[in-house]
């Protein structure tokens, strides 16, 4: 079998950990799911250490958090486990974290996810234009998919990435982002796809105020963690927006491009994909004018990462998003 191929973006390779200097703690409030050689691993250290880890409603073993803190964070922040017995020995969640890996098995990428400070500042704030998505396509037929679809998403993706990295304003970019989105989801819909999916008509929008004020609505009835965090995400429906984000809220909707459109293999849906992308700019874009964040670097990765945590990183979230766009207060010719 031919080996596969690795797909790392800049950004990946450049992360390191920020540990005690992290303004965020990557595990609090989320569950840590703890995988069994690490469950050996505790239990052969007997102590107090069990004494943390329980087994949730949906039959997984965690760590149990105090106060949406995990019980091993140390007074200086750091983890007590890898302190005393090295990062091997972290589980298998708390070890990846924030690298998240995409396996199409003829080929594998390995990103980043925004719910790290770190890794907000590298991929936002730094203005990745990820590079890597470019207009290659998958030879084997054993993928365990079709490859005619898999080439038809990846050069789609390519044209979606590469609208992103024009040098139009952003809401310019989602406009032609979007009449392409609906038209390539058309074609996914009807099976087509040896069809070249630049060919198409660009969409009437008239969308407006009225489109930006239902987006906060929508977050409104989403589940979050941080409630505080959301009454003042939603309240920031009538800020004005900061002229000078074009290229981080690009970056912010690439990052959506490269970590989710190819899901639609399985799922075949893309058009989320885009909307979803086209939700966390917004309100990220009211959130940073809102915290006067505008020549605030770190503040501003810290708003990309708090969306990510909250909204991204749950399935709940995906779902009512999800329904939500099939309505018409989301029909693309009124989102923009
Ligand atoms: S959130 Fe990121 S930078 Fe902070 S401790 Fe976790 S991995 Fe390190």
């Amino acid at each position: 079998m031919d080996s596969k191929k690795i797909i790392t973006p800049a950004h990946y390779d450049a992360f390191t950990c920020a540990a005690g200097d992290c303004p965020d703690t990557c595990c609090k409030d989320w569950d840590i799911v703890v995988d069994g050689e690490t469950l050996e691993f505790y239990e052969d250290l007997g102590g107090d250490v069990m004494r943390h880890i329980v087994t949730d409603d949906d039959g997984d073993v965690i760590i149990k958090f105090e106060g949406g803190v995990c019980p091993f964070l140390s007074e200086d922040r750091l983890c007590a486990i890898q302190k005393k017995h090295g990062a091997q020995r972290l589980c298998a969640t708390c070890r990846a974290f924030p690298r998240v890996t995409q396996d199409y098995t003829e080929f594998e990428e390995r990103l980043l996810t925004l719910a790290c400070p770190e890794a907000a500042r590298l991929i936002v704030v730094g203005r990745d234009k990820f590079s890597f998505i470019d207009n290659s396509s998958v030879e084997r037929s054993d993928n365990g998919y079709d490859r005619d679809y898999m080439n038809f998403l990846l050069h789609a993706r390519f044209l979606t990435a590469e609208k992103l990295r024009s040098d139009k304003p952003f809401t310019e970019k989602m406009r032609d982002v979007l009449s392409l989105s609906e038209h390539v989801q058309q074609l996914i819909d009807d099976e087509r796809f040896t069809e070249p999916p630049e060919e198409y008509e660009p969409l009437g929008f008239s969308g407006g105020e009225e489109a930006r004020a239902r987006v906060f609505e929508l977050h409104k009835g989403l589940d979050v963690m941080d409630k505080e965090w959301l009454m003042t995400a939603v309240s920031c429906k009538n800020e004005k927006l900061p002229a000078n984000l074009d290229e981080e809220l690009s970056s912010l909707a690439l990052y959506y491009v490269a970590r989710y459109y190819l899901t639609a293999i399985s799922s075949y849906d893309i058009i989320t994909t885009i909307k979803r992308a086209w939700c966390a700019a917004v309100v990220c874009a009211a959130l940073t004018a809102r915290e006067n964040a505008e020549n605030d670097p770190l503040a501003r990765a810290l708003i990309y990462q708090k969306y990510s945590k909250e909204i991204e990183h749950s399935d709940e979230n995906l779902d009512l998003m999800t329904d939500a766009f099939l309505g018409e207060g989301f029909d693309s010719r009124v989102l923009l």
